[in-house]
């Protein structure tokens, strides 16, 4: 995303235009979650990241909806950050033979995407608010959560696969 890019002038734009962004994100972390489920190792990681795909889809739907009562057609822009982040996330090493290692790496990997998306989604409830939009805000708190969860979770998991 391009804060500066010369049709970015009021927060209402820069709202709309990191809405796109996170949108376009959430697309991509669902098709890359499918990937990274097949490689963890571990059953509570597969598990936790199999009903966190499903919490994307529905976080998909969230932000459209918050598009709509905004005003404004669900669009996308493209993210280069977060293509950066599931490329290192998918291409974790399926040959690594310690088991451990790969669910390790992939835990951190994931915990990079769920930083992001808690930095996204902070900011657009920061601005909704801001905007006089706390309904907008409410949406979008429900996907916050959700990240926060997930992010804790890992954090829970790679304590105890480190064991
Ligand atoms: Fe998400
Ligand atoms: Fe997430």
């Amino acid at each position: 995303m391009a804060f500066f890019s010369s049709d970015i002038k009021t927060i209402d734009d820069l709202f709309l235009t990191t809405l796109r962004d996170i949108h376009y994100a959430e697309k991509q972390i669902s098709e890359a979650l499918p990937h990274m489920i097949e490689k963890a190792k571990s059953r509570p990681l597969k598990r936790v990241l199999q009903a966190h795909l499903k919490e994307a889809r529905i976080q998909i739907k969230r932000i459209e909806q918050v598009f709509r009562m905004y005003g404004a057609k669900p669009r996308h822009i493209d993210c280069p950050a977060i293509d950066g982040i599931l490329e290192e996330a998918v291409d974790i090493g399926g040959a690594v033979p310690d088991k451990r290692v790969i669910d390790a790496a992939l835990i951190a990997a994931l915990q990079v995407v769920e930083h992001f998306e808690i930095a996204r989604y902070a900011t657009l409830i920061a601005w909704a608010k801001e905007l006089g939009r706390n309904d907008c805000a409410i949406v979008l708190q429900q996907n916050l959560a959700e990240e926060n969860a997930v992010d804790r979770k890992l954090g829970v998991i790679a304590a105890s696969e480190a064991r």
